[in-house]
């Protein structure tokens, strides 16, 4: 062996035998991950602008990677598979799959109008914490106004300019948490305020879909007809549905909705009891307040579309009683085993 000191060449397998149709940068999905959140950053590890990327994937412009989001077809998914390593049930379990939800989802707009929803939402702490910052599918959904992690207001906008979240429109090698329009880094905005009983409402919403969904209950189509005519109850967004609202008017809409449920729940109690068992506004927790939404939307939202269509089985007002038998109103620690509670009292 020569004791010179010089660089050892060494013939070795080309890069393109050893990596075949892989792309150099490998980026893994993150937990609840949106399909194109991963493209975005997909795009972006591997040095390419996701406008330009839309390109190479063969697709049209404007709003690209949300379209994908809606319908991933099953011979792009396996093309990406093949370049990123990455399973293809892996990918196409980051598109919006589930279509019992689909009503719920936001509509892809690309302006952001003040007094309309746009198609994504987002926690800024939540990007903060992100070691890879990502947006979440649960955010498409209109029903979603808080982040369970943080107990903040979701935002649906940039803070600063007041223009929709279009990381797909992105010309330069810039990270989906600045804004496209105006540079602002999305992870810097401030918390919204978002009430207690707002934030247990839509908790519970959110648990009776999953659950329902599980289930496969075709009760889901009547549940979700009538959480999009809450703005209607409430007399927010002049009778426009809950998916053509800002995040701002829903947030509204939620606590509005929780504090008339809430009020009609202390009336009945009025009715029902002596002054001195009055319940305060503030008890009764999770369980009066379910039952109370209940009944409230029955009371409100019956339709006589609802009355005649109505399939056995599906009073509203029955399976949220029954979802809070089974959640009860007791402690965090109790409330965990929700779900299995649940789906032991609906099942009975
Ligand atoms: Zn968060
Ligand atoms: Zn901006």
């Amino acid at each position: 062996m020569s004791r010179e000191k010089g660089f050892a060449i060494e013939i070795r397998e080309r890069y393109q035998d050893v990596a075949g149709d892989r792309w150099p940068a490998a980026v893994g999905p993150q937990p609840d991950e949106l399909l194109s959140s991963w493209l975005h950053r997909l795009a972006i590890a591997n040095g390419v602008a996701p406008r330009s990327f839309a390109g190479g994937l063969g697709l049209g412009g404007g709003m690209w990677s949300p379209r994908l989001d809606a319908r991933l077809p099953e011979d792009v998914a396996a093309w990406l598979g093949a370049r990123t390593g990455v399973a293809c049930e892996a990918i196409s379990a980051m598109a919006m799959t589930d279509g019992a939800l689909a009503p719920l989802w936001l509509p892809l707009r690309e302006t952001a109008r003040r007094s309309r929803s746009t198609w994504i939402q987002y926690c800024a702490v939540c990007l903060a914490d992100d070691s890879a910052p990502y947006f979440r599918r649960s955010c498409r959904l209109a029903s979603r106004i808080s982040c369970f992690t943080h107990r903040c207001g979701l935002r649906d906008r940039c803070p600063a300019c007041r223009a929709g979240i279009v990381p797909f429109a992105q010309t330069e090698l810039v990270p989906q948490y600045v804004c496209v329009c105006c540079g602002f880094d999305l992870r810097g905005a401030a918390k919204v305020s978002v009430g207690l009983a707002a934030r247990r409402l839509e908790r519970s919403i959110d648990d009776i879909c999953k659950a329902e969904i599980a289930k496969g209950s075709p009760t889901i189509h009547e549940w979700v007809a009538r959480l999009l005519r809450v703005p209607v109850i409430v007399g927010i967004g002049s009778g426009r549905p809950l998916t053509s609202l800002p995040a701002s008017a829903r947030i509204r809409c939620f606590e509005q909705l929780a504090q008339r449920a809430d009020d009609e729940r202390v009336v009945a109690a009025d009715r029902a009891a002596p002054r001195r068992c009055r319940i305060a506004p503030t008890t009764g927790g999770r369980d009066g307040l379910i039952t109370r939404f209940a009944d409230f939307l029955d009371a409100h939202q019956r339709s006589p579309r609802f009355s005649r269509a109505r399939p056995p089985g599906a009073d509203l007002a029955a399976l949220l009683a029954a979802y809070a038998r089974a959640v009860g109103d007791g402690p965090r620690s109790k409330r965990r085993g929700g779900g299995a509670g649940l789906h032991k009292s609906l099942a009975a």
